[in-house]
């Protein structure tokens, strides 16, 4: 029994497996045309979820200064602790995502 790397999560499966255990992605009784179709979709599915997640911390950013801006809590209350620390999970969660679908894009010519 040997491993060999699944095509789409690229983690070791062996090559016996007809899915792979960490992502469900088909292993065996597919055409390379079809796998190559199913790894598109499933790479497609993958930039989605990742541009939704971007999109939710962006929502959450401009929620938070949304708040700061029209409240304008005085610092050192946990209003503003709260908003101010929403406002940067916000931006450092989009940036990582926006990074992470970078990678995804890269990940296939
Ligand atoms: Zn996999």
């Amino acid at each position: 029994m040997a491993l060999i790397d699944c095509p789409a999560c690229k983690k070791r499966v062996s090559d016996k497996a007809t899915q792979c255990p960490h992502c469900e992605f088909k292993l065996a009784g597919l055409s390379n045309d079809e796998r190559e179709r199913e790894l598109q979709r499933m790479l497609a599915a993958k930039r989605e979820k990742i541009v939704g997640q971007s999109m939710l911390a962006l929502l959450i950013a401009i929620a938070a200064f949304t708040y700061y801006f029209i409240q304008q809590p005085l610092p050192e209350t946990w209003a503003a602790k709260i908003s101010y620390g929403l406002m940067v999970v916000g931006l450092v969660w989009f940036v990582v995502n926006r990074v992470r679908l970078v990678f995804v894009k890269r990940s296939r010519s």
